[in-house]
C-alpha cells in the first residue's frame, strides 16, 4: 500500500518513507491510497486477541512494508504491562445513559498521546532503516502539553534520535510542565516559548521549511523529523483502539456483531477523531462521529455551518488546554478522503486557509462529511459542572477534556434522541489537570506543584497514577524560555545533546 500527499498525489511513497519524513514535500499530509477492510470474521478474530495483538493486526493492514513479526514485537514493547499498569491497555468503563468511557490514559504520561507515542519510536527507527537514512533523526515537537511529554517519554534514549520540545510558557498545566522539565534522557531538550500553542506550532513548521537549518543539520549528520499528529506513524496506532473498543463492547455483551456504536471525541488537532473515521471506513460499525470542542469552537462551526472553516477569531485559554487550537491540521486528511482524494481541491483550500484564514468546502463534498459527523462545544463553566455532576451522580472522576466530550455527548443525545451506545474517548487522567478538577468537585486550590496530586486524591479518593506520584522526587532540568522569533537559533541546541 502506498501513501500520497493530500496536496499532490504524484508525491507517492511507501509507509516507511511517509513515517520517516512526517510531512510531504508540498506541505501536504500523507494518506494511504486505499483503506483496508475488516470483515465480521476479522473482527471476531480480533476479539480473541489482547490489545497488543489487535494493534499489530490493524497496523499490519496499513503498513504493508513492515512484517507481522516486526509489528508484533513493537506492540509487545510499546504496550508492555509495566508501561500501562497491566494488560488492560485501553479499558472501557460503562456509565449511565449509553456512555462507554474509553480510558486511553493508562500509559506512562497519563494522556492518550501515549497510545501512539509509545509505538512511534519503533515505527520511526525501523522506517529510517528501511529507507536507508543514516543521519540522526531530530524530532521537533510543538506541544499544547500532552504531546510533548508523551514524545519525550517515547524517544528518551532511543538510539539514532534526538528530541526537542517547545511548549507555550503560559499554556500548560502545573503538572504538565513538571512532567516535561523533569524528563530524563541524554537526547532530550525542552524549551518554553512566549506565545500560545498555535504560535509554537507555526514556529516549528517554520523550522521544517527553513533550507538553511536543514543544511546546517545535514552537515552535522542530522535530519528533521516530526512526532506531531501530521505523521502517519502517529495516526495509524490510534485506529487500533477504536477497533479494540468495538471488540470489547462485543466481548462484554453490550452489543451484538454488526450493531452500531457512536464515537465522541474531545478534539483539538483532529487526529484522534480522524482515527475513528478510518476505523469506520475499515468496516467497524460506527454510526456517528461526534466532534467535541471547548470554547475554541472552530470545528463546531465548521460542521454546523455546512463546511466553512474560519480561524479568524479570538483564541481562548481554557481549562482543557490540549484542545486550545484554531488550526486543526488533520482536518486536511478528512477533506482529502471526503472529496474522493481531490488533491487539487485540498491544495486550494489549504492555500486559502494560509492567506485568508478561512475557506468553504463545496456542498457536494460536505454532504459526505455531514452524514458521518456531528459536533458540539461547551465552555469552562459547563466543563466544571459536568465534572462535578458526574462525580456526584456516577462516582466517575473525569479530566477537563473528557468532560467536554461527555457534555457534548449529553447535548447531542438530548437534541437528536439518538440512544445508540456511545464510546467516549477519555484522553487524560484527571490528575494532569488538578487545579481545574479540584475546583470542579468543590475544593479550593491551596497548594502547588505535586502537592496538588495529594489534594485531589484526598478530596475524591481516586488513586494518583504512579508516574505522576513519582514526579515529587524529581528535579527540574530545563528552564529555557525564548521568544517566538528566536526559535530558529534554538535548533543550535540540538548539537549540544
Ligand atoms: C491532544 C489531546 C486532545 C486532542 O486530540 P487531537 O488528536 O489533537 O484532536 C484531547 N485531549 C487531550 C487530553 C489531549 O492531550
Amino acid at each position: 500500500m502506498d501513501y500520497v500527499s493530500t496536496r499532490n498525489k504524484n508525491n507517492r511513497v511507501s509507509a516507511a518513507k511517509a513515517i520517516a519524513t512526517g510531512i510531504a514535500p508540498d506541505g501536504g499530509l500523507y494518506c494511504p491510497t486505499e483503506i483496508p477492510k475488516l470483515t465480521e470474521e476479522d473482527i471476531l478474530a480480533l476479539c480473541k486477541k489482547d490489545y497488543r495483538g489487535r494493534s499489530a493486526d490493524v497496523l499490519g493492514r496499513f503498513l504493508t512494508d513492515f512484517t507481522a513479526e516486526e509489528l508484533e514485537s513493537f506492540a509487545a514493547r510499546a504496550y508492555a504491562d509495566e508501561k500501562f499498569g497491566g494488560p488492560d491497555t485501553a479499558p472501557l468503563v460503562k456509565l449511565a445513559d449509553g456512555k462507554y468511557i474509553l480510558e486511553l490514559w493508562h500509559g506512562p504520561t497519563c494522556a492518550f498521546k501515549d497510545m501512539a507515542l509509545q509505538m512511534l519510536p519503533y515505527l520511526l527507527t525501523a522506517s529510517l532503516k528501511k529507507t536507508g537514512e543514516e543521519r540522526t533523526a531530530c524530532i521537533l515537537v510543538a506541544t499544547s502539553g500532552d504531546t510533548g511529554k508523551a514524545a519525550l517519554e517515547g524517544f528518551a534514549d532511543v538510539e539514532g534520535t534526538k528530541i526537542m520540545v517547545y511548549y507555550p510558557v503560559d499554556g500548560v498545566s502545573t503538572i504538565q510542565k513538571l512532567q516535561m522539565v523533569t524528563q530524563k534522557g541524554k537526547n532530550v531538550m525542552v524549551c518554553a516559548i512566549r506565545g500560545n500553542f498555535d504560535d509554537a506550532q507555526s514556529a516549528v513548521k517554520k523550522i521544517f521549511t527553513d533550507a538553511e537549518t536543514a543544511k546546517t543539520l545535514d552537515e552535522n549528520g542530522m535530519t528533521l523529523s516530526s512526532a506531531n499528529s501530521i505523521n502517519w506513524g502517529r495516526l495509524a496506532p490510534q485506529i487500533a483502539y477504536y477497533v479494540s473498543a468495538y471488540c470489547d463492547m462485543l466481548n462484554q455483551g453490550e452489543i451484538k456483531m454488526g450493531d452500531p456504536i457512536n464515537v465522541c471525541v474531545p478534539t483539538g488537532n483532529f487526529g484522534n477523531i480522524l482515527a475513528a473515521y478510518y476505523a469506520k471506513n475499515m468496516g467497524v460499525p460506527i454510526a456517528k462521529l461526534i466532534c467535541a470542542s471547548n470554547e475554541n469552537n472552530v470545528l463546531t462551526e465548521f460542521f454546523q455551518s455546512g463546511g466553512t472553516y474560519n480561524k479568524n477569531r479570538p483564541f481562548h485559554t481554557t481549562s482543557s488546554p490540549s484542545m486550545d487550537i484554531l488550526i486543526s491540521s488533520n482536518l486536511e486528511r478528512l477533506l482529502f478522503l471526503a472529496s474522493g482524494y481531490n488533491d487539487a481541491m485540498v491544495a486550494e483550500l489549504m492555500n486559502q486557509l494560509n492567506t485568508d484564514g478561512t475557506y468553504t468546502v463545496d456542498p457536494s463534498v460536505f454532504a459526505g462529511i455531514g452524514e458521518n459527523f456531528d459536533a458540539g462545544c461547551c465552555d469552562d463553566a459547563q466543563t466544571q459542572e459536568t465534572i462535578a455532576r458526574l462525580f456526584k451522580d456516577e462516582q466517575y472522576l473525569s479530566d477537563t477534556h473528557t468532560a467536554v466530550a461527555i457534555k457534548v455527548y449529553e447535548d447531542y443525545r438530548a437534541r437528536t434522541g439518538d440512544t445508540t451506545p456511545t464510546v467516549i474517548a477519555s484522553t487524560a487522567s484527571p490528575f494532569k489537570f488538578c487545579q481545574s478538577v479540584i475546583t470542579a468537585v468543590g475544593g479550593t486550590v491551596e497548594t502547588d506543584g505535586t502537592e496538588l496530586l495529594d489534594q485531589l486524591h484526598e478530596l475524591t479518593g481516586a488513586p494518583v497514577p504512579a508516574p505522576l506520584a513519582a514526579l515529587s522526587g524529581l528535579t527540574p532540568r530545563f528552564n529555557l524560555v525564548i521568544n517566538r522569533d528566536a526559535i530558529l537559533e534554538s535548533t543550535e541546541l540540538l548539537q549540544t545533546i
